[in-house]
């Protein structure tokens, strides 16, 4: 019984899994400020969500306390492509 058992050979998708792998996601929260309507994108903090109101920020325009997310997006990053 040293018969092994012919399997097919593995299909290359694990060539696009380590790929996919290499990127990386990265995540934004949108923030409107109330005061100085100013809307801009910073990156994303644990504990957001949509609609929360940050009152321990300053605007990064006017520096008031009156930031609400508004959005929040993930863009998947490429590493290879993004040198500094
Ligand atoms: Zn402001």
């Amino acid at each position: 019984m040293s018969e092994e058992p012919q399997l097919p050979p593995i299909p290359s998708i694990t060539d696009d899994w380590d790929r996919k792998k290499s990127f990386f996601e990265r995540k934004n929260s949108v923030l409107k400020c109330g005061a100085c309507q100013a809307d801009y994108t910073r990156a994303f903090k644990p504990g957001d969500f949509v609609f929360k109101e940050l009152t321990d920020e300053e605007c990064e325009k006017c520096q008031r306390r009156r930031l609400t997310i508004i959005e929040i997006y993930s863009e998947w990053i490429n590493p290879k492509k993004e040198k500094k």
